[in-house]
């Protein structure tokens, strides 16, 4: 026994500890919540943790173009073209079955039913349309400045503007007004009787986040090209191919310091944590319908689809996965794991490199099935809690605005929440409302992530398995990594 176990933990050391270093995380941060901890020394208890998530995100970059790059520029462009179908088709059905799945649980399970809340507050509220989100994605795939790319992408944001009657102001309401204008962040306050009228307006803004989408284009654009352009695009494919393999090895070596990372990420996180909404245990019923639709798409139907269109069996392939799963969780964020599904596709599940580098960094931008489930059924909930019967068009609806709410969500932690404002808004909800589920939106983001990175790489499985033929090495069973070559 003691020899089985000592097998075990060599051959899943680092799975192991990542597991422990979640559990002992939690822990930590359920224990130190009762200390009232000041706003510095927390700082400084999460610094491993936000070490971890820099090491991450500084991967992310030169991995994406450098994979894409190297990889595409080997490829022959009518195989290239038919992974590139078969992968986005295969996406856009995987979110949408992940949207059924949502709806249908949400409606058996009616978590929000019941629940008083005024009906009144229906109707108004800001208005960010899908067109909006359709055209933050198509701008975000033609990034204006590459340079820019690499920390901003485009996002609209909805501008409030008061719009105030001239004649009757009177000292009575008072509305408080954020100056964004103020180097010192003062605020202004207006008090007006009649209240004024809010209105938004929405606007394309950026956010201080990586445009990855921008730059998979960017680098397969550039692949491809190289690839046609024979001995004289070699020199800068063999530097592709060197800087692919360092980062490789950067990875390699980084793991070790995830462990340690992860205890502070996590218990970092629940230091933080606000105390859940007046809705308690309707958010509890939520949670939990979020939860077994999570593992009903991730632990049921992908693998179903995986075992179909393989014949393989899926759950030695998601063995393989684990450690990614690990730093999903800890991170909530698929780019940041980008690194590691990218690493357990080479090295545990024998993917061929090319279909890897291809299908992993355009799954991590546009395929999320985790967040397309959980905003359909989050939209639902809010119906329910607001006591508004959604029709079988307004089903329909939602089923589409969640699909592409979740293609245009950005890899980063509690991207979808934000992005739910589209689907809210699509069927007449108060977006106001996301402040009813965002208590324990942190959990559910870690779960549904997970999800994101399981579809990810399970897809990068099947299309390695439809294109055989083109790239015979992604089924020979023998294929040894040896990065970069
Ligand atoms: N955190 C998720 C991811 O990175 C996105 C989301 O659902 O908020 O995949």
């Amino acid at each position: 026994l003691k020899r089985t176990v000592r097998d075990f933990c060599k051959k899943n050391g680092l799975l192991t500890l990542s597991v422990i270093a979640v559990l002992t995380g939690c822990t930590l941060g359920f224990m130190l919540r009762g200390t009232q901890l000041s706003t510095q020394a927390k700082i400084y208890f999460s610094f491993p943790g936000e070490l971890l998530m820099r090491m991450l995100k500084m991967l992310i970059l030169p991995l994406i173009t450098s994979s894409l790059m190297s990889g595409l520029s080997s490829m022959e462009s009518k195989a290239c073209c038919r992974m590139g179908v078969l992968t986005v088709t295969y996406y856009l059905w995987t979110t949408f079955i992940a949207v059924v799945v949502g709806i249908v649980l949400v409606i058996i399970i009616k978590p929000g039913v019941g629940t008083e809340m005024d009906s009144n507050r229906l109707g108004g509220g800001p208005v960010m349309t899908s067109a909006d989100a359709l055209l933050d994605l198509i701008r975000n795939m033609v990034p204006s400045n590459l340079i820019e790319a690499t920390f901003q992408q485009y996002k609209t944001d909805l501008i409030p503007i008061l719009k105030v009657p001239a004649r009757t102001i009177q000292p009575n309401f008072v509305y408080v007004i954020p100056d964004d204008s103020d180097p010192k962040g003062r605020t202004v306050y207006l008090e007006l009787t009649p209240p004024p009228e809010i209105v938004y307006k929405t606007s394309p803004g950026t956010s201080q986040q990586m445009n990855v989408l921008g730059i998979v284009i960017f680098s397969a654009t550039m692949g491809l090209l190289l690839g046609r352009m024979g001995e004289r695009g070699a020199p800068l494919v063999n530097v592709c191919q060197c800087i692919n393999e360092c980062v490789m090895k950067i990875i390699n070596a980084a793991v070790w310091y995830f462990p340690f990372g992860i205890i502070f990420l996590v218990a970092g996180k629940i230091l933080d944590m606000q105390d859940p909404s007046t809705l308690g245990k309707k958010l509890g019923w939520y949670g939990i319908t979020v939860l077994s639709g999570l593992f009903v798409h991730g632990l049921i139907l992908l693998p179903l689809f995986y075992f179909i269109l393989t014949k393989k069996n899926p759950f030695s392939y998601i063995r393989g996965l684990l450690q990614a799963m690990v730093i999903a969780l800890a991170t909530s964020s698929s780019s940041a794991t980008l690194p590691i599904t990218m690493k357990c596709l080479l090295e545990n599940c024998n993917v061929d490199r090319q279909i890897a580098r291809f299908v992993l960094p355009v799954g991590a931008t546009i395929n999320m099935d985790g967040t397309a489930l959980y905003e359909a059924v989050a939209a639902i909930f809010i119906a329910q809690v607001n006591d508004y019967e959604l029709d079988f068009g307004q089903l329909v609806t939602i089923s589409i605005t969640a699909t592409a709410a979740s293609i245009g969500a950005a890899g980063i932690p509690q991207a979808g929440l934000v992005t739910m404002v589209i689907v809210l808004t699509s069927v007449g909800l108060p977006p106001d409302d996301i402040t009813l589920i965002v208590a324990i939106d942190w959990i559910l983001d870690r779960f549904r992530t997970m999800i994101n990175v399981l579809g990810d790489a399970l897809a990068a499985g099947i299309i390695a398995h439809l294109c055989r033929k083109d790239f015979p090495l992604s089924e020979s069973g023998k294929h040894v990594p040896s990065y970069g070559t």
